[in-house]
């Protein structure tokens, strides 16, 4: 088919106007390139412009918030945002419990090859596992545990790994022990589709007996927030929010209490 020609817009080749509109450049390598550019920068301005709506749409939602803590606290605290996610809870099964069980029956049975003494200080938590900061806690629970949906398909990020730490930290520890110790705190209802152990309440397993990712990751919201309450030491306002606006909001002072608020 023939037509009009149009102008490559990255060499000024004649092009026709139908490869134009769908290809954007007229086929040459280097105006492929350049044409894959400019496709990404778009993409990354799309990005941003959204992001920047996103936060404009959190502002406005927890203003009345950040009035009512000003004047409590004659500062302005810091907006943090995080996600959310509440985990649909199914009632406990035989079955997944039997599966996980299993899945860490495994992992001892080759981490206990190795001799106790032989467990590399690699796997010392207390010397590894920084203190984490105060909001933290408060930005993990307003978002519900967002990132345990992962946990389902890792098995609670339980790894050989995992097994050495306790090993290391509580010698003379059994495989039995261990094994016990994860029965006894499988909640009554779990994710479905996430972590066996994110229940009702959040995790049921106690921080000392989690994977050492669940206790040291980080989404990047929660980054930037944590770098951000590190410079503005003051009541800090965390806006829990999903793809429909801000569903749970918590205010944070400076001595670490925190308490969840109506927006
Ligand atoms: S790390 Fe991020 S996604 Fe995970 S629970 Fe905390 S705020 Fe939610
Ligand atoms: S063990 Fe706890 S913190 Fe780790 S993924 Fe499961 S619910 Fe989340």
């Amino acid at each position: 088919m023939n037509g009009p020609d149009g102008a490559c817009p990255h060499c000024g080749a004649a092009v026709p106007v139908h490869r134009l509109a769908v290809a954007g450049h007229c086929g040459a390598p280097l105006c492929a390139a350049a044409q894959g550019r400019v496709v990404a920068e778009r993409a990354t301005e799309q990005n941003r412009a959204g992001a920047e709506a996103a936060r404009a749409r959190v502002a406005a939602a927890v203003a009345p918030v950040m009035r009512r803590v000003e004047d409590a606290a004659g500062e302005v605290p810091l907006l943090g945002a995080v996600p959310h996610r509440v985990p649909v809870l199914v009632p406990a099964e035989e079955g997944r419990r039997a599966a996980f069980l299993a899945h860490v029956a495994r992992l001892c049975d080759a981490a206990f090859e190795v001799a106790e003494e032989e467990i590399a200080p690699v796997y010392d938590r207390a010397a590894h596992e920084p203190e984490e900061p105060d909001a933290v806690g408060p930005a993990c629970a307003s978002c519900r545990g967002r990132c345990c949906i992962r946990g389902y398909g890792q098995n609670a990020f339980v790894k050989v790994g995992t097994i050495q730490a306790f090993r290391r930290a509580e010698p003379g520890l059994t495989k039995e022990a261990l094994l016990a110790r994860y029965a006894a705190h499988f909640p009554e209802e779990s994710s479905a589709g996430g972590c066996i152990f994110q229940g009702p309440m959040g995790c049921s397993l106690p921080r000392g007996y989690r994977a050492g990712i669940c206790n040291t990751f980080h989404c990047e919201l929660l980054d930037a927030l944590i770098e951000e309450a590190a410079e503005a030491p003051g009541p800090v306002v965390v806006a829990a929010a999903d793809e429909a606006g801000v569903q749970v909001v918590s205010v944070m002072v400076p001595d670490g209490s925190w308490e969840e608020v109506e927006p």
